[in-house]
């Protein structure tokens, strides 16, 4: 079963809740799959069931068309927000955060595209078992700047994707006061801050390789195969 993990492997102390999304949060990924800008963050969520760790195999339900890779950084909530801490003058968020990893937010993008033009929501294209696939976390004192961290993911060598905190729309910071002015964020859930572009199918026997860093300093890789 799935556990978080802190840099050395070790299982955290945290439990393993929700997965909260914000789709749309880099320009060049909305027009690259033709959106329009969000006035406000476009939440969604994965089941705690879609979370497995990076390293196993990536398999989905191939019979429901492409699943599409999106690379992103994920922030492991370590401290419970509750909707009325967002009142108080001196809300920190770093203080709820235990530490940054790296998420591969899993999309069945043709049921997905099906849903879109019906008005339809996404769910079903987005929390399958297995449809979060998660590295481990690096503690927040371990990393120097949060502004400064930048994603990547490599498919059998090639860079196809490439984001920095910087080219968010929406902050971190101000993502996590949004989502919390709606419903709790628990210690053991995860954020997703969104993909930037580059996004695209997957196929079998590719090998994924995502990175963290921090400036120019790299906080972590992890590698993963598809099926
Ligand atoms: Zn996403």
């Amino acid at each position: 079963m799935y556990v978080h993990r802190s840099l050395n492997g070790d299982p955290m102390d945290t439990p393993v809740g929700k997965v909260v999304c914000v789709g749309r949060n880099y320009h060049a990924h909305v027009k690259e799959l033709n959106n329009t800008v969000p006035k406000k963050p476009l939440l969604f969520m994965k089941p705690s069931n879609a979370m497995v760790p990076f390293s196993d195999p990536i398999s989905f339900p191939a019979e429901l068309g492409a699943c599409h890779y999106e690379t992103e950084i994920a922030l492991l909530i370590g401290r419970a927000v509750y909707p009325r801490d967002l009142q108080s003058d001196n809300f920190d968020f770093k203080r709820h955060i235990a530490g940054v990893g790296v998420a591969i937010d899993l999309t069945l993008r043709d049921l997905q595209t099906a849903f879109k033009k019906k008005g339809y929501p996404w769910e079903l294209a987005k929390a399958f078992d297995g449809a979060c696939p998660l590295t481990s976390f690096v503690p927040l004192d371990e990393i120097e700047s949060l502004g400064d961290l930048t994603v990547k993911l490599k498919i059998n060598g090639e860079l196809v994707q490439k984001g920095s905190v910087s080219d968010m729309m929406t902050s971190m910071e101000a993502l996590i006061q949004y989502i919390a002015t709606y419903f709790t964020l628990n210690a053991g859930d995860v954020v997703l801050t969104g993909t930037p572009e580059g996004v695209g199918p997957l196929e079998s026997e590719q090998v994924l390789k995502a990175f963290l860093y921090c400036g120019n300093d790299e906080l972590l890789s992890a590698q993963t195969t598809v099926l």
